[in-house]
This record gives C-alpha cells, structure tokens and sequence, in this order.
C-alpha cells in the first residue's frame, strides 16, 4: 500500500532520468479504468503532504505505487502523474477566484475538417459554430470569470503567470504538452490542474468531457493556499524590470524622457547626454527569462528560512534590504550587456521580437550602451556598504568581476575559434569554452545570493561544481535542440553549422570519423558549392555515423547525475530543493513526440491584451 503522507520533507535521493517516454504517456483505454484510476488519485492525493509541491521523481514513484497496486503497467505513469498533480492541486486551485484563473484548451480539440475559425495573434479565435467542444468549454469558463486562451506550450504560460494576470492555470493537453507543463509550471509550486487529451495525435481529439466541466467549475472558498512556491520570486525578478520599479529601485542619473515615450519620432527629442541612459534602460525592460535574478533572490530567500516560498512571500520579499535586489538586479544587467555585444559579434537582427540594439542605434552606440551596462551592474552593488556591509559589497563585486573575466574567455575562445582557419576541436575543449561560457552567470548568482545571506566559505566548491555541471548540461541540451529546430530558440535546425560556433557535437565527430570524412566536415563550414540545406543535411549524416547525438546525450546524463549527486547533499533542506529545481526547469529534456502541424504561437507583447480578448 501507499504510506499516508508519502511526500515528506526529508531528503529525497534522486536518480538521473533521461530516457525515452513515449511508452509511458498511454491513456487508459476504458473510462471505466480511468474513473477507477482517477478515485485512487485522489485517494492518495489526499494524504500528501501539501506544505510543498511534489517532485517530480517523487510524483513518478507514488505513480508507479499506484499502478502497481492495481496491476497495471508503467504505460500508464505519465497519465496517473498528470491526475495525481491534478488532485494535489484542487485545494490550492480552489482558494484563487475563476477571475485569476487561466483556462487552457489545444487547438486541435477542434473539428479539423470543417472549423471556420482563424488563427490570429491571440491563438484560435473560436466562431462557436458548435462543431466541437472548445465553444463549449469556453463559453462556460468565461461566464464564471476566467481567462481563456486556445492555445499550446509552457513558455507562454509562463509568461502569462509570471507576469501577475493569473495565478493558477486549469487546462486541457496532450501528455506529451503536459510532460513539459510539469517541469515548467507544476515544480514551480504554480497551481495547476489538467485533463489529458485521450491521443496526442494533433488533430480531431477528444477528452473526457464531463472531467474538463468538473474541473472548470471547482468552487472558490476563501480557505488560505498552503503550498509552498516559487512564483512569487520568479514574479519579483521580472517586477525589477518593469520600467517603473526599474527606475525607483536604480534610480536615474540623467532623468529625461523613455524611449517609449517618444512614439516613433526618433532620439533627436533626447538630451544627448540622457541618451545612452534611456536606451540602456529601454533594453533593460525588453524581456527574457530573468533566471539570473530569480537564482540570487531564491538562494537568499533558501538560506534565510525560505518564507517568500510561503502563501505570504510577497509581503516577504517587499521587505527585504534593497541592497538585495540590486544585487540580483545587476546580475540581469550584465547579461544584457553581453546579449548587446553577442548580437554584434554574431550579427543577429533580431532579439525579444524587435531589431537587436546594433540593428536600430549602428554598431557603435551598441557597443557604448553594452559598456554603460557593465558600470551600471557595478555600480549597482558598489553603492551598497550601507545597507550591505562594505566586506560583503566587496566580496559580491570580487564574484561578479570573476565572473565577467571568465565569461569574457569562453565568448573569446569561441570567437577566435570561429573566426580561425583550423576547425580541430576537441571534446574536452568544447567543454571547457561551455564551462567558461555558462557556468560563471550561474555560479555568481548562487554565490551573490549566498553572500547576501551570509558566509560563503563552506558553499564554494560545491557550488562551483553544481553551475558548472548543470551550464555544461545545459549548453549540451542547447546545442542538441538546434538540430530539432527549436521553434523557441531558433528558426532552423542546425543553426551552430552556419554560425560556426564549436559545439562539442563537430567535436565528438571529428574524434568519430574517418579521416577524409572528418576534412570532409572541416571543409563544410566554406564550402561555397553547396546550399545552407545541402550542408545542414550532409553535416547531420556525419553526426549520426559517428553516433554523436548519443554521445551528447550521455554526456548531458553525466552532468546532470553530477549536479544531482551535489544537490543531495548540500544543506539547508530549502537550498536542496531549490537546486533540485533548477536541474528540472533548467535541464528541460524534449520529448521524441514531435508535432506534426505547425501552429502560429500568440504573440506576447502584452499579456494583458492577450487576455482581454473575448
Ligand atoms: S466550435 Fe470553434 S473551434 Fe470548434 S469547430 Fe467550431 S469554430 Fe472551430
């Protein structure tokens, strides 16, 4: 039997994980055995610990309990897991009005062949032609006050509930969606509830409907949320850079206008020494993910007794030392810094969805405004004895400026490698440019958290070697989805071959092959005869020769097994579960299942806009 209260706060020794999971996201074939399995569920749901969100290992092994209680095989794990969380989370779903609630539903629950409906910037814009059961679901969701959005992926979900419009998300999804969901948004502690999808087929679907109504009508009560999150860290690290909190937390030296106040007429209204202020400030505000500041504020937050992971963290982080958010507010700063001067060296155009800094100003005011960054970030800290203590301000500039070194000889070796006439690179080099080129960002955020809370001393090693495990994984996985092309990352699969940036997948080749194949490869990147697609093609037929994609796969294993083995250990019980997390969101594994349909993603220059749509 299931023990009650399974989910404890004791440490949980963790295994690493990569596999294929095809065979484990079947639905149960019968609504009879879903309702059975579905009642165990909730069963068990019951007696968990609800103070903190499952794990994910955690969730897999009641899962795998359950099954094996009624008999069943492992198919059906990713199912149980989705059902499981699900009911864990009813409580916490029904202490948030439907008003703060996102509705979910995927766009291929409509009748294919005959759906008038269009897709716009929004998703799928529903003609309640009655054909399927999106008009339904949605119509109900919105009269009791929810947010509704047909549309599909975690990213934007992410966004939408990072950026304070909702608070918890109920929806509809494939198991291949949800697989993603739950690395992104359940660990995370944000509430969530689904109904699987009875295929991941992409077209024509069905769903256990009755299910879907139940769970849009689950009744508000004004009980207090009880699980512990990260969502209101994540939403304080991106509230630093919204223009207004930007400006009262590093106040302006020159004043004057926003750059998105002008309205299009150009820089010539701006007092030209205000200018390079405004643009960096502008830059600052653009976007991204703002994982760096979130590490610093939930490594501070983990060794000073967690409680902005409490229901009130809010309040929590309102009141801490504005010395702390600066600190984490600079970390931000120097990352976009380097993304300026990336943009330039790679000459990308695009960044955020808008022109690339160099693109607008000219390459010159680009690389002024990356210089005004880097004094910002220091500044930003070095301003802070008082509120700080000059030792620990001079400790955090002493990592930040380590860190900045180390960054600059990763991004060096890859340049000069690039732009060299030899292409021989090694594994172990490749690694190394990774470590140089990922690790030290995360490592001076762990370490400025760290440093804020206190002493370092006794954190350093295992710190160094967790970022640089979990960068160098990172990295991997980064360059094995450039040859999925990753519709988030990048256009086109095989976007390092045509950058000619060192992957340690040319490297693992060039050790895998023959000796004229290998020139062939070395040769490839000036090939002026052949097509961008032919080379793509060949290059990827050289990598699956020389077995280089299994390689890399091993190797992000062997990494991740690494910083796992570390995080295990390390103390206190909230730091260890944090660095848990991070290794899940952070090392996101992509399913094998690919979507056979490309659909428009709604577009996020506003959420608000998004959400206000009927
Ligand atoms: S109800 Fe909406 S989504 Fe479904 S088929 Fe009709 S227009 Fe398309």
């Amino acid at each position: 039997m299931i023990s009650e209260n399974s989910s404890t706060s004791a440490p949980t020794r963790r295994k690493t994980r990569r596999r294929k999971t095809a065979h484990l996201k079947l639905v149960p074939e019968s609504r009879e055995l879903r309702e059975r399995l579905r009642a165990r569920c909730e069963e068990v749901a019951a007696t968990l610990d609800k103070s903190r969100p499952v794990g994910k290992d955690e969730m897999e092994a009641i899962s795998r309990q359950i099954l094996a209680e009624a008999e069943l095989g492992e198919g059906y794990v990713g199912w149980i897991m989705v059902t499981l969380s699900s009911a864990f989370w009813r409580d916490q779903i029904s202490s948030i009005p439907p008003s703060r609630r996102l509705f979910l539903l995927p766009h291929c629950l409509k009748h294919a062949e005959g759906c008038p409906a269009d897709y716009d910037e929004y998703g799928l814009d529903c003609k309640t032609c009655g054909a399927c059961s999106i008009a339904d679901f949605r119509g109900m969701a919105e009269d009791m006050g929810y947010k509704v959005l047909v549309a599909e992926g975690s990213p934007i979900v992410l966004k939408i509930i990072v950026s304070g419009y909702v608070d918890a998300i109920v929806g509809v999804a494939c198991l291949n969606v949800l697989e993603k969901a739950i690395d992104k948004i359940l660990l995370a502690g944000i509430p969530c509830m689904a109904v699987p999808l009875l295929s991941s087929d992409c077209r024509n679907t069905s769903v256990d409907e009755d299910w879907v109504l139940d769970m849009i009508k689950v009744p508000y009560s004004e009980q207090k949320p009880e699980t512990r999150s990260y969502l209101h860290l994540m939403r304080a690290a991106a509230k630093l850079f919204e223009e207004d909190q930007l400006e009262v937390i590093s106040p302006k030296l020159r004043g004057g206008q926003r750059i998105s106040e002008l309205n299009g007429h150009g820089l010539s209204g701006l007092d030209p020494i205000a200018a390079t202020e405004a643009i960096a400030y502008d830059f600052l505000t653009k976007g991204g993910k703002y994982s760096r500041p979130f590490i610093t504020m939930a490594v501070y937050d983990a060794m000073t007794g967690g409680d902005a992971t409490l229901p009130q963290g809010e309040k929590v982080i309102e009141q801490w030392p504005i010395g702390v958010k600066r600190t984490a507010m600079s970390i931000e700063t120097f990352h976009k810094a380097s993304l300026v001067h990336d943009d330039i060296e790679d000459d990308d155009q695009f960044r955020y969805g808008e022109e690339t800094m160099h693109s607008r100003y000219g390459i010159p005011t680009a690389i002024n405004v990356g210089d005004y960054l880097v004094g910002m970030g220091y500044r930003l800290v070095s301003r802070e004895s008082k509120d700080l203590g000059a030792e620990k301000v001079v400790d955090i500039l002493d990592l930040l400026a380590d860190a900045h070194q180390r960054l600059a000889e990763g991004q060096g070796a890859e340049l000069l490698w690039r732009d060299s006439l030899s292409k021989r690179l090694r594994p172990i080099d490749a690694l190394k440019i990774y470590a140089l080129k990922t690790s030290p960002a995360f490592e001076a955020a762990f370490f400025c958290g760290l440093r804020l809370a206190g002493e370092i001393d006794t954190y350093v090693d295992a710190i160094k070697s967790f970022a640089r495990n979990l960068g160098v994984a990172f990295q991997i996985l980064n360059d094995l989805k450039d040859w999925e092309g990753d519709s988030n990352n990048k256009l086109d699969a095989g976007g390092d071959i045509i950058g000619g940036r060192p992957t340690v997948l040319w490297a693992l080749a060039l050790e895998g092959l023959a000796e004229e194949e290998q020139a062939e490869l070395e040769r490839m990147v000036e090939d002026q005869d052949r097509s961008t697609g032919e080379k793509i093609h060949r290059v990827k037929h050289l990598y699956e020769k020389a077995n280089v994609f299994e390689q890399a796969n091993q190797l992000v294993d062997k990494h991740q097994e690494r910083a796992e083995a570390i995080a295990n250990d390390i103390q206190p019980e909230e730091l260890r579960q944090l660095l848990h997390y991070l290794i899940d969101s952070v090392l996101e594994r992509h399913s094998e299942h690919q979507p056979t349909i490309q659909i428009p993603e709604p577009s996020f220059s506003s959420p608000l806009s998004i959400l206000a749509q009927p």
